[in-house]
């Protein structure tokens, strides 16, 4: 999509930190992370938010959640990370393409700010 940053992540036009490609997915660390592992997770396909990904595509959002999974593992924090999906501008989106925060490597507080 024209005008997306990770669309253009995604096609190599920006560069990025990554550490999965998959077919479908690929992973990326934060620019600006807040834990140790902050990890992007994302589909190569545009969709806005994780809401109209699982509408449209559930069987991507899992290949989603197994990437984040396999991220989670490769930085040894597999047994404990969290996955984070901002969905609007109220809840926090400031890129308007699906991406889960994989997130861990410090203790994580609950409920979230
Ligand atoms: P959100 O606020 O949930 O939409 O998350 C967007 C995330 O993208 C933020 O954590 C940013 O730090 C991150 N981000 C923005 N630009 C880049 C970039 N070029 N490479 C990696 N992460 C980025």
């Amino acid at each position: 999509m024209a005008d997306c940053l990770f669309c253009s992540i995604v096609a190599g036009d920006i560069p990025a930190d990554v550490v999965l490609s998959t077919d479908t997915v690929v992973a990326f660390r934060d620019i600006e992370p807040q834990a140790p592992t902050h990890v992007l997770v994302i589909p190569k396909v545009h969709y806005e938010n994780i809401g109209a990904l699982g509408a449209e595509d559930p069987a991507l959002a899992g290949h989603l959640a197994d990437a984040a999974r396999q991220v989670a593992e490769a930085d040894g924090i597999g047994d404990a990370y969290r996955l984070v999906f901002n969905t609007g501008a109220g809840a926090g989106q400031s890129v308007f393409h699906v991406h889960g925060h994989v997130l861990g490597g410090r203790d994580l507080t609950w409920p979230p700010g």
